[in-house]
């Protein structure tokens, strides 16, 4: 497939991030330490935190750009063309000698899900190019998450506050943060795991509030609860989710977070923003897979309504 570059129209959004192969099997439970058994059902799906972010925000009509790398194995062309093929432009995204990022996801027939990430290629991402560097300073705003190395999201992060880029931040996987993440990142996006993990509280209303004194806004995602937004000098603001059927709620959290990026940067208020989010994840857990499951700009509009 050959890369269509920016779709016309939409927010500029570039991202900096993961490119994985998830190898995704289907299974009635998640299998305990040391137990076998045979699952239903076996997807090779592209997907990683970056990609999946990237996706999403093209689907729910942002121009998006991806910076990252694959490895020069089978996946890797396989990774650009799922990202080029929804008009992603990959320009920024190298491919390195060995293997591509994978990642080992098990789902359950309750639609939970373990995963197993191997970074491959993405560990190279430890620097910017000059051309990523332009990549973000043209952008309206950054989507980062934390499968590259630590360096890598810095300098991210760092270009986008040197041009005035906005970042939107996924902390996750949960790792320790250098404490200059948060202080150049505009919204974090954690779900309840990952707010328990920076702040040390659980009750998500503590978290969120602990979070305010190093990043001015704050949505932490609930699940099929919805999510909490936390502003400084405002009361949280509960976002409920529709009740839907789940069946897979992978990358939901990465849906959220596209068409978060996308609703924000066409200037909605973050209230509608949220709503409009909140429907494109919902209609993501509908469906099996990460980035076969976010749905298309038409379909958040109909279910926002
Ligand atoms: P993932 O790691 O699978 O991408 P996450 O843990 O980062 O997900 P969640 O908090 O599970 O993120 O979900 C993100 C958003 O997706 C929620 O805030 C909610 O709006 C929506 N969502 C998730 N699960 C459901 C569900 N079962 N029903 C409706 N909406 C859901």
């Amino acid at each position: 497939m050959a890369n269509g570059g920016p779709a016309p129209g939409g927010p500029a959004i570039a991202v900096l991030g993961s490119a994985n192969m998830d190898l995704v099997a289907y299974v009635p439970v998640a299998p305990r330490r040391g137990e076998t058994m045979t699952g239903r059902d076996f997807r090779t799906v592209p997907g990683g935190k970056g990609t999946n972010q990237a996706i999403a925000a093209a689907l729910a009509g942002g121009r998006v750009t991806m910076i990252g790398a694959v490895g020069d194995d089978a996946f890797g062309p396989r990774l650009r063309d799922a990202l080029a093929g929804c008009s992603v432009d990959t320009a920024g995204l190298r491919t390195v000698p060995g293997p591509s990022g994978t990642a080992h996801i098990v789902v359950d027939d309750e639609g939970g899900n373990s995963i197993v990430v191997v970074p491959g290629a993405n560990a190279t991402v430890t620097a910017l190019t000059p051309g990523d560097e332009r990549r973000i300073a043209a952008a309206g705003a950054l989507l980062l998450q934390l499968e590259l190395p630590m360096a890598g999201v810095l300098a991210g992060a760092e270009a986008a506050g040197a041009h005035g880029v906005p970042t939107l931040l996924t902390p996750a996987p949960a790792v320790p943060l250098p404490d200059g993440l948060l202080a150049r990142t505009d919204v974090l996006l954690p779900n309840e795991h990952e707010a328990a993990a920076l702040t040390g509280h659980r009750d998500p209303h503590r978290a969120g509030r602990a979070l305010l004194d190093a990043v001015p806004e704050v949505v932490i995602t609930l699940g099929a609860a919805g999510s909490l937004y936390f502003a400084r000098g405002a009361e949280p603001v509960t976002v409920p989710a529709a009740p839907v059927r789940a069946v897979d709620t992978t990358a939901a959290g990465d849906t959220f977070a596209g068409a978060l990026a996308v609703a924000r940067g066409e200037g909605r208020p973050m209230a509608a923003a949220l709503a409009w989010a909140t429907a494109a994840a919902a209609l993501s857990v509908q469906h099996t897979g990460a980035t076969s499951s976010m749905p298309a700009r038409a379909e958040i509009d109909t279910a926002a309504r």
